[in-house]
């Protein structure tokens, strides 16, 4: 077979962007260009091409265009759903946003601060600092996922209970259509109702509509005072009870309300040196919290330590720690954000990243249990920002487990989350590995409009092919 991209096209995209940003085949660089991050989707790209600016972005995306070319852009490819990598082998043109990573403007007026898609989101969270301010979005990937890439999956994080997710916190978008055609919805202004409000449609998109190349973003005030604890709990009904108790009393001063089941925090001991539960004894459920204050008019730490006496007085939860220090609360959050990490490689992960109603989830979580008896050997471990719905909701199998063993988790926990009102994807999009559950579980009048937009806006299908939208 030909090579997908013929060498005048390889020449002229290096005229564009510099023949060292364009990586060819033969070059090893491809492979990790074209595996996802949990490492369940390899497909070599035909080419890999990195512009440094929007003009670059532009002319790469009518050179591709032009030649037909199915275009995958891609961020710092932290996602969980197969949705940065190809979904082909030897076909696809990767456009990697990495290169274009320079803070353009802060604005401590407005609260504002203009970015480059290919920002690390920890480098946007460190300008915000050094300005005086926050930029909230946090997750653990954030040593290495971009803004572009948060932007473009609506990335969550633990801190949604009190900032939303991201989409709360774009005021403006610069995007790249499928015909190289730069589509300005930059300004930060925060009212503006001139017609369709169009950068929503981007947010979330997972880069199947156009490439995000600049972010207008919402700063906020650095927390005054920040109190984390952690409280053992003997069932996820305790964990929502806690709940209730704690945002009932600090309201939006709850920024993180986070569960960890017992069988996720031994992965994390086992797997990071020096980790530890505060604990001393061995608890079913784990709740991580964290609250703010962006005024220093009342001690937080005080107000907390005092609720905390009162669950456990009340039998809510049965232990509890209060960090005394800085290093104390990264001890605690470091049992929380090493999960992922920590389930990698401990055999065959399938991941399902649901939301449900509060009130459902103690039940559901009593319904799935019995569901995976089925397979003796799948090990459950269910984490997740449960103060917002979400559960992460992790089944291991031994490696080499053969997909048929494990092909019936898909309807039981979707069948599940669907029965009690939830969402089969909370947080990590739908991209390649999802798409089964899209078509299963999305209504369908929503998809049919889903695809009348995608035809409108890319009518050759060459953005993101095979994502988001099942054929
Ligand atoms: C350890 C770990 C923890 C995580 N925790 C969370 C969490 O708490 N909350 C959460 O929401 N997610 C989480 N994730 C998932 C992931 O980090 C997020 O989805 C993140 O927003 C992806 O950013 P990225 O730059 O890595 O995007 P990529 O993985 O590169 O891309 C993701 C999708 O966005 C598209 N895309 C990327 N950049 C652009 C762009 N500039 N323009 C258009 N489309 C683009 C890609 O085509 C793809 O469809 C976690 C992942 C890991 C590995």
């Amino acid at each position: 077979m030909p090579p997908a991209v013929s060498p005048n096209v390889v020449r002229e995209l290096a005229a564009v962007v510099g023949a060292a940003n364009v990586i060819v085949p033969g070059d090893e660089r491809l492979v990790v260009f074209g595996t996802d991050w949990p490492g369940r989707v390899q497909q070599v790209p035909a080419l890999v091409v990195r512009p440094g600016s929007t003009e670059e972005v532009c002319a790469v995306v009518r050179v591709l265009a032009r030649e037909g070319l199915p275009i995958v852009p891609q961020g710092g490819n932290t996602g969980l759903c197969g949705g940065a990598v190809p979904s082909q082998p030897d076909r696809e043109v990767v456009v990697s946003l990495a290169r274009m990573r320079r803070i353009l403007d802060v604005d401590t007026v407005a609260n504002t601060m203009l970015v480059e898609a290919g920002c690390v989101l920890q480098q946007v969270q460190q300008a915000a600092a050094e300005a005086g301010r926050t930029f909230p979005l946090s997750l653990a990937a954030e040593g290495s996922c971009q803004v572009g890439g948060n932007v473009a999956t609506n990335a969550g994080g633990v801190s949604v209970l009190r900032y939303g997710s991201i989409r709360s916190l774009v005021l403006g978008l610069e995007v790249v259509l499928a015909d190289g055609t730069r589509l300005d919805m930059l300004s930060p202004l925060r009212k503006d109702n001139t017609g369709f409000d169009l950068k929503q449609l981007f947010i979330g998109s997972e880069g199947a509509l156009g490439i995000v190349t600049q972010v207008s973003l919402a700063l906020h005030p650095l927390p005054v005072e920040t109190v984390t604890l952690m409280a053992a709990v003997e069932s996820a009904g305790s964990a929502m009870a806690a709940f209730e108790r704690i945002a009932g009393t600090f309201g939006a001063r709850v920024v993180a309300f986070e569960l960890l089941d017992a069988a996720s925090v031994d992965a994390v001991v086992h797997h990071i040196p020096g980790a530890r539960v505060p604990f001393e004894h061995a608890t079913p459920f784990a709740v991580l919290v964290q609250l703010e204050d962006t005024l220093a008019t009342s001690s937080l730490a005080s107000q907390a330590e005092a609720l905390v006496m009162q669950l456990l007085e009340d039998g809510i939860c049965n232990d509890a720690c209060v960090a005394q220090s800085g290093a104390q609360a990264q001890a605690l959050w470091a049992l929380r954000e090493n999960i992922t990490e920590s389930l990698r490689g401990i055999g065959r992960v399938q991941k399902f990243d649901v939301s449900l109603p509060l009130r459902r989830i103690p039940q559901f979580l009593t319904e799935l249990a019995p569901g995976l008896t089925r397979e003796p050997s799948l090990r459950l471990f269910v984490f997740g920002h449960v103060g917002d719905g979400n559960l992460h909701v992790n089944v291991v199998a031994p490696t080499g487990t053969a997909d048929s063993a494990v092909e019936f988790l898909d309807d039981l926990v979707y069948g599940l989350v669907s029965s009690h009102g939830g969402s089969f994807s909370a947080e990590h999009g739908i991209g390649q590995l999802k798409l089964g559950a899209m078509r299963r579980y999305k209504d369908g009048h929503q998809l049919r409009v889903m695809h009348l937009l995608k035809n409108a806006l890319d009518p050759r299908g060459l953005l993101n092919p095979g994502k988001v939208l099942p054929a």
